[in-house]
């Protein structure tokens, strides 16, 4: 479902425009807010850019990253856009001002969007939603200038994985290229995100790391963080980004979990390969997300949601995953 040409339509006679990213934010989310933020001001339009968990600081580096708040204070919008939301409640507590917006716009590529609000800007075959937004600012007929160019540059490092996944089409490259000659390098962008870690998040992912367990003949690496870890590393909860991306990188891995005990919540992460499926693993636990990465919150005791996780997997590679393909294993 791509309508473009009307959401652009809608956003150019809008006074007041919310664009609203999703609870942890990332990248693309974030990259793809503020480059359609920017677009839109040139239009002449008020626009309000909000995240409710704040922007972590591995994205301060992006061009007006100090803009963003974190509520909008009970006000209207004449249009509000949820950016990489699958459905209104990933906005957490803002929430109630999408809803309340005269028109609202989704704008998204996780298979399991729930189909909300008047206007939808929705293909699942994008890396990125910042592909997506590219596409808006050419309809608004604004061109994209070096600090876009960064910001949706950055949407499509961080949702690809800086180019490893297999979400990275053609399409994708030719954009990348095309954003790369506007003036943003990829390999900065790949060193503020990737590079600059904490000594408390390095410290953590040992910890994790040196906890690891692998199942059900290496098919399955799962690991939990837990208050306490965080405690004694002196980590903080942004701290577990990247640490999924080393279970899964065992070799004969097909899914990989990572379970976080947040303040209030429980945070699950899972990440797929070789036919196995993480957004399903991550709905029946109430998330949802992409076919290679997804996620989940749970109130649950750790060991409960860590067991529902395991079983719900275990299906999944009988269903799902070639015997050959899991027998290949040293
Ligand atoms: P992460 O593991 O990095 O938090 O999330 C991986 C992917 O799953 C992201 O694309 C994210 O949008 C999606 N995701 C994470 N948590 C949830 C959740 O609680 N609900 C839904 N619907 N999607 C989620
Ligand atoms: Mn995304």
């Amino acid at each position: 479902m791509r309508q473009t040409a009307e959401i652009a339509a809608v956003l150019s006679q809008a006074r007041e425009i919310l664009i609203a990213c999703h609870v942890n934010p990332d990248g693309d989310c974030l990259g793809s807010s503020l480059a359609l933020a920017f677009a839109l001001e040139r239009r002449g339009r008020r626009v309000t850019v909000a995240s409710a968990d704040g922007v972590p600081e591995m994205y301060r580096f992006l061009p007006d990253s100090d803009r963003v708040v974190r509520s909008v204070d009970g006000r209207t919008f004449d249009a509000a856009v949820g950016m990489d939301c699958s459905d209104l409640s990933r906005l957490g507590a803002l929430a109630p001002a999408m809803a309340s917006a005269r028109t609202i716009i989704n704008i998204d590529h996780h298979l399991g969007n729930s189909g909300y609000g008047h206007l939808r800007l929705w293909d699942t075959r994008v890396s990125a939603v910042g592909e997506l937004v590219y596409e808006l600012i050419e309809a608004l007929g604004e061109e994209v200038d070096e600090a876009m160019a960064a910001c949706l540059l950055t949407a499509i490092v961080t949702d690809t994985g800086a180019f490893r996944y297999p979400n990275v089409t053609p399409h994708t490259l030719r954009l990348s290229a095309l954003l790369m000659e506007k003036g943003p390098s990829p390999a900065e962008i790949i060193d503020h995100v990737y590079e600059t870690r904490s000594p408390g998040a390095v410290r953590l992912l040992g910890m994790v790391l040196s906890r690891l367990v692998l199942t059900d003949g290496g098919a399955i690496a799962y690991a939990s963080v837990t208050r306490e870890m965080f405690r004694a590393a002196g980590a903080v909860p942004e701290d577990t980004a990247g640490i999924i991306a080393f279970l899964r990188s065992i070799r004969g891995v097909k899914v990989a979990l990572l379970f976080e005990e947040g303040p209030t919540e429980l945070r699950g992460s899972v990440r797929a390969r070789g036919g196995a499926r993480a957004n399903v693993i991550a709905e029946a636990l109430g998330g949802g997300g992409h076919a290679g990465a997804a996620g989940f919150s749970a109130t649950g005791p750790l060991e409960e949601v860590i067991q529902q996780a395991l079983e719900r997997t275990r299906r999944e590679l009988a269903e799902h995953v070639s015997a050959q393909a899991l027998s290949v294993q040293d």
